[in-house]
């Protein structure tokens, strides 16, 4: 078997304070006319970096929602189209730096994303878009963030619970790309050490939100995953999220972390390798440390609490069954149908 690892390029600025290089970095971009894009979280980090852009920063857009619906893009696009921008920053979770690649999908700008959440959409060259209720994605090499700026500290304030719920979804990059077909090396020591950095950082973090140590092993471990994420194929854990997201409706991240410790169980009998690293850093069942973290979540914590009816599993699984992820465990209906009832 030949193994191939492909690297995009990209430039990363990561450390407390980064934000304030977003003006340096749009200017060696050459980009005069820049809009802003941010969610309500972010407001005011938004409010700080439109300042310190001066004559450059020329519209605002603060309407981007989860999923990116191409509505709330054409939204964008107006005032894109309007103000006559040549560059966009995104600030906030994977939502804000949706709608960046969505512009940047119709208008080729550049783009200098600031995520504020462990997604890791800034580091994949891949966008999904909603038309009419239905997702679709796509991955093309000029959809991924030329820059990204990570700052630590737009995550300090970020609420315990989201923080738990953002960085499993992390984890499940980290994880499945343990188990991937196309696994290499190098994706292999990012998921190693991503699944250190993000398992090893909870405790501190959860009982701590404010701990910058923790919060930038997070934000670390967060970019490792992501990269994870846009480096190999994802298997039955992201299927699952995507096909009960799309289905039901339901919140990202909050969706990874219920599902994420059931998938480790079903599938970690048949990939040793991804279980020996797994075993190792968790220190024991890694299935049991996850599902602990989940647990301790005050949200929704099974499938049933999202609201997601037990007579509409069957038809999900039979969906994944017919065109599955590449995945260690099985997949025909009756064991995915299985590892959805668990979740429920
Ligand atoms: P999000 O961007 O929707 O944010 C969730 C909520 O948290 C929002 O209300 C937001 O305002 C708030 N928030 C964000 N950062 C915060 C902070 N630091 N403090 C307090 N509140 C904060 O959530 P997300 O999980 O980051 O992104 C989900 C979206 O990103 C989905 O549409 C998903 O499909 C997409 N996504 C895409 C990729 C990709 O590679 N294309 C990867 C991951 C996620």
């Amino acid at each position: 078997m030949v193994i191939v690892h492909e690297t995009a390029p990209s430039r990363v600025l990561l450390g407390a304070g980064a934000r304030h290089a977003v003006p340096d970095e749009v200017a060696r971009l050459g980009a005069r006319r820049v809009l802003v894009a941010a969610t309500g979280s972010a407001r005011s980090a938004r409010d700080e970096v439109w300042a310190a852009l001066g004559e450059r920063a020329a519209a605002r857009f603060d309407g981007a929602v989860v999923h990116t619906p191409v509505a709330v893009t054409d939204e964008a696009m107006a005032v894109v189209e309007a103000s006559g921008v040549d560059a966009v920053v995104t600030i906030g979770g994977g939502s804000a730096i949706g709608l960046g690649k969505a512009v940047v999908a119709r208008t080729g700008i550049p783009h200098v994303a600031v995520p504020t959440t462990y997604a890791g959409s800034e580091v994949t060259p891949v966008l999904g878009e909603t038309r009419d209720g239905v997702k679709e994605t796509r991955r093309e090499a000029g959809l991924l963030p030329g820059t990204v700026v990570y700052d630590v500290e737009l995550t300090l304030g970020m609420p315990v619970g989201l923080t738990l719920t953002s960085a499993v979804n992390a984890l499940a990059h980290a994880v499945e790309a343990l188990w991937a077909p196309d696994a290499t090396p190098v994706s292999d020591a990012l998921a190693t050490e991503a699944s250190r950095l993000l398992l090893s950082s909870f405790p501190a973090v959860l009982a701590s939100p404010g701990d910058v140590a923790g919060r930038t092993a997070l934000q670390e471990g967060a970019w490792l995953a992501g990269t994870c994420l846009a480096t190999v194929r994802m298997g039955l854990h992201h299927q699952l999220a995507h096909a009960l997201g799309g289905t039901f409706d339901l919140p990202h991240a909050e969706l990874h972390t219920l599902l994420l410790a059931h998938v480790v169980r079903h599938n970690l009998p048949a990939a040793p390798a991804a279980a020996a690293r797994l075993t190792a850093i968790a220190g024991g069942d890694p299935a049991a440390a996850i599902a602990t973290l989940a647990a301790s979540y005050d949200g929704p914590r099974r499938l049933r609490d999202l609201g997601v009816p037990a007579d509409g599993l069957r038809a999900v699984a039979e969906r994944v069954a017919a065109s599955p992820y590449p995945n260690p465990g099985a997949t025909d209906a009756d064991a995915v149908e299985a590892v959805l009832r668990a979740a429920w």
